[in-house]
């Protein structure tokens, strides 16, 4: 089958902040093969890839994007399991591998329950929360570069850290990941994975991307904004998060720009006071400075 690419597809249907004008280009494979068919024809084209899993951590510019999207989705959203590991395809949403191995006896993750997006960009991130990441449990993964080569990398390879991984780095795309799973009594992994997301239910529930920015070093960035009587504070139809000030909430129809407009301000407030507060968003396309 043809490959195929869709052109000037509206991103906000792919982000939880429900924001974001078109790409250019747009593709979602089926296979490791369709994947390399997809990335030769962003090189003939001369075209910037931008990699995109459930959607949750980015903030795409009004004005869209110039290349082409690659959605690595649901045809690679799989997952085994056999002694002692759990070999997991990137599109699986990650609260489903947490709740499906939990069902198995398996788990260990269970403070990642809730945690939206996909497990290539939980890898990509290194989500975490409650003091676990994903990168805790990854034992090598496998990876395709942009010439289609496809290689495997060790635990230390992924060069985990806070909120970081190599990929953040590199032109590697998640193709799967075997994670290190333990045995526990499924009740004992159901109960614990309910308590997680009694915790989140207090999370603010407009669409967003979740923190919007990254802890800074010795304290969070939650409470600095809060501390700079921002919470709440308006930008258009995006608003600082009355219930977590780390959250920019789309009250509805924001822009990419208002977001963006109110990452800055916190920005400049905070560097007022000599504190630096980095993104942990990922910003695709041209925003102007607010
Ligand atoms: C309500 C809410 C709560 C959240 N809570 C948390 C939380 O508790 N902890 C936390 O860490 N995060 C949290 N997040 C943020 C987000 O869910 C995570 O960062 C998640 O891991 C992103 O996964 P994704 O598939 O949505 O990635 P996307 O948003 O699609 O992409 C994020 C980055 O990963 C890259 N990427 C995606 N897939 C691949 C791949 N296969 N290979 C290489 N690169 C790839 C993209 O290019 C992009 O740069 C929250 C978000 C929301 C909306």
């Amino acid at each position: 089958m043809p490959l195929d690419i869709q052109e000037r597809v509206p991103l906000k249907d792919y982000t939880s902040y429900k924001i974001g004008g078109p790409a250019r280009y747009f593709v979602e494979p089926h296979s490791f093969a369709e994947l390399k068919d997809a990335l030769n024809f962003a090189a003939e084209q001369n075209l910037p890839i931008f990699l995109l899993g459930s959607g949750t951590n980015v903030l795409v510019s009004d004005s869209g994007v110039d290349g082409l999207v690659i959605r690595i989705g649901p045809s690679f959203a799989y997952l085994s399991i056999h002694s002692g590991h759990a070999q997991v395809g990137a599109g699986l949403p990650l609260d489903r591998l947490v709740s499906s191995l939990a069902e198995e006896g398996l788990g260990g993750f269970e403070p990642l329950a809730g945690i939206p997006g996909s497990v290539g960009g939980g890898l990509f991130m290194n989500a975490g929360a409650y003091g676990v990441t994903l990168g805790d449990f990854v034992k090598e993964s496998v990876v395709m570069d942009y010439e289609g080569f496809i290689r495997r990398l060790t635990h230390s390879d992924h060069r985990f850290s806070y909120r970081y991984s190599v990929f953040q780095e590199s032109d590697l795309i998640v193709l799967e990941t075997l994670l290190r799973v333990e045995s526990h009594p499924r009740d004992e992994l159901l109960a614990r994975i309910a308590e997680t997301k009694e915790k989140r239910r207090r999370q603010p529930h407009l669409p967003s991307c979740g923190s919007t920015f990254r802890n800074p070093p010795g304290t969070y960035a939650g409470k600095v904004i809060e501390e700079l009587g921002l919470k709440g504070t308006r930008i258009g139809s995006a608003q600082i998060s009355e219930t977590h000030a780390n959250f920019i909430v789309n009250l509805g129809g924001a822009t990419a720009q208002d977001v963006y407009s109110l990452i800055c301000l916190v920005q400049k407030k905070a560097a007022m006071r000599g504190i630096k507060l980095v993104p942990e968003v990922r910003l695709w396309g041209d925003f102007q400075e607010g």
